[in-house]
């Protein structure tokens, strides 16, 4: 069957899906509303449900300019209550899915899958293989069982999934938390297996405006890890510990730690130069001089922002532009999904009433990077339909007549799983020495 993988949704116009899902998926909630609440069944998990959206529109879907399709929905129900266990609104959902155009990001990946981001930065949907649908389908019971257990968790969360079908071509998408906000810049992100085989950004990759780097990258960068709090520390690997728990007893392999890193003191510089750059170009225009202030480029960087405000206030220019105003209070609204932050995740049992300071990013774990930089750090584990024992038989099978079987097929991923656990506990995160870290704006 070559209906999935990049092939199809490459030959549809990802303009089309994005519209057609939204329509979709402003169907499957708005028709849920009028199905009351109620308790979770089994059978809810099997559930599926499949809408014709002709073009000209039916009596339960409304006309549109895209070509015909179908869009079926996997457990309703079942992502209800999923939804409902973070608290999202069924308004809320549709507001973030519905109402303004999905941004495709570009995919690091290698898999072919496509992500769209919604334009509130809360939802991510990604495309899927028929074999991690089927695999997440099955997973869904035992998965949300631990959820609901334990809703404080670096594990993806799915808020539902989904099968386009267009032209006798199926495209399945999963919407799942966003663990990088956009409008806090991450100055390094990492994809982290706890393996080095391989594990090096491409040339490609790297030239990128924002890359996702890998193992051995990060090893490169950070050859004595990233500093935490001790409290802050056990949380995570308390955390990572249970997390991989759940992946191992799902046979799951292949995931990663995805770990954005947002540097506060590299931030603050370019605030500052930021500041200067508008100013300057503010009075440029304002005087239509090419070079209002040439002689300030000779004074300290300090004197030369004072100078320019100066000049910017008399002019009753604001000295913080208004662009400035909107990322800041953006960066601390309430996010959407509760308790999902990366800092709510690792942080159950923790009291974590963190000072966070007016004008810095929230949600973000502190740390310090060995040069004592002060660090936010977005992080969460992902990939995680990759189930070795759905996935792996062919390959299990051959591996088996080479290396005497079974043995294999149950350590794999409990090999992966503590690999991972010690690679992230020894190499990445260290625990901070002696003396505690204050995490607080340092003024520099
Ligand atoms: P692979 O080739 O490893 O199978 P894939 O297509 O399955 O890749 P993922 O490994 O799920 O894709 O993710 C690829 C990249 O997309 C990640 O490294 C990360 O940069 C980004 N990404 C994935 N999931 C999220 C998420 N929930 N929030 C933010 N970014 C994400
Ligand atoms: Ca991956
Ligand atoms: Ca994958």
């Amino acid at each position: 069957v070559e209906d999935d993988g990049e092939v199809t949704y490459k030959k549809i116009q990802s303009k089309q899906i994005m519209g057609s899902i939204q329509l979709g998926i402003q169907h499957t909630v708005g028709s849920l509303a009028s199905k009351p609440k109620r308790d979770l069944l089994m059978n809810d998990f099997w559930e599926m449900e499949t809408i014709a959206f002709p073009p000209d529109g039916s009596s339960l879907t409304p006309a549109h300019h895209y070509s015909d399709f179908r869009f079926k929905v996997y457990a309703p129900i079942a992502f209800r209550y999923f939804r409902d266990l973070f608290h999202i609104e069924p308004d809320d959902f549709l507001l973030s899915m519905c109402a303004s155009p999905l941004r495709e990001l570009s995919n690091p990946g290698a898999s072919g899958s496509i992500f769209y981001l919604t334009n509130d930065d809360e939802f991510i949907i990604k495309t899927v293989q028929k074999k991690e649908c089927e695999f997440l389908q099955k997973l869904l019971p035992g998965y949300y069982m631990n959820l609901s257990q334990n809703p404080r968790t670096l594990l993806p969360k799915f808020f539902g999934l989904y099968c386009f079908n267009y032209n006798s071509k199926n495209v399945r998408l999963v919407a799942m938390n966003n663990l990088l906000p956009s409008d806090i810049k991450m100055h390094a992100k990492y994809d982290l297996k706890g393996s080095t085989f391989r594990r090096k950004a491409s040339k490609v990759e790297r030239q990128k405006a924002s890359p996702t780097f890998k193992d051995l990258d990060f090893a490169e960068h950070h050859p004595n890890g990233i500093f935490l709090e001790s409290d802050t520390y056990t949380a995570l690997m308390n955390t990572i510990k249970r997390d991989c728990m759940v992946l191992e007893s799902f046979q799951i392999m292949d995931y990663s730690l995805l770990v954005g890193i947002h540097n506060l003191d590299i931030a603050a510089k370019e605030k500052r130069e930021e500041r200067i750059r508008n100013a300057r170009a503010k009075l440029q225009r304002r005087d239509g001089t090419s070079a209002p202030l040439a002689d300030a480029d000779d004074a300290p960087e300090a004197d030369q922002l004072q100078q320019l405000q100066a000049v910017a206030s008399y002019a009753s220019i604001p000295s913080t532009s208004a662009q400035g105003l909107n990322r800041t209070r953006s960066m601390n609204r309430q996010r959407l999904v509760a308790h999902s932050t990366a800092m709510e995740s690792i942080t159950a049992d923790l009291d974590a009433t963190l000072e966070e300071c007016e004008d810095e990013p929230k949600g973000g774990i502190p740390a310090r990077s060995e040069n004592d930089e002060r660090l936010l750090l977005y992080i969460g584990i992902i990939d995680i339909l990759q189930s070795y024992r759905l996935e792996k038989k062919l390959e299990h099978t051959f591996k088996s007549i080479l290396y005497n079987g079974d043995t294999v097929s149950v350590c794999r991923p409990s090999f992966y799983a503590k690999r991972f656990q010690d690679a992230m506990g020894k190499q990445v995160f260290k625990k901070t020495p002696t003396f505690p870290l204050k995490h607080s704006p340092s003024k520099r």
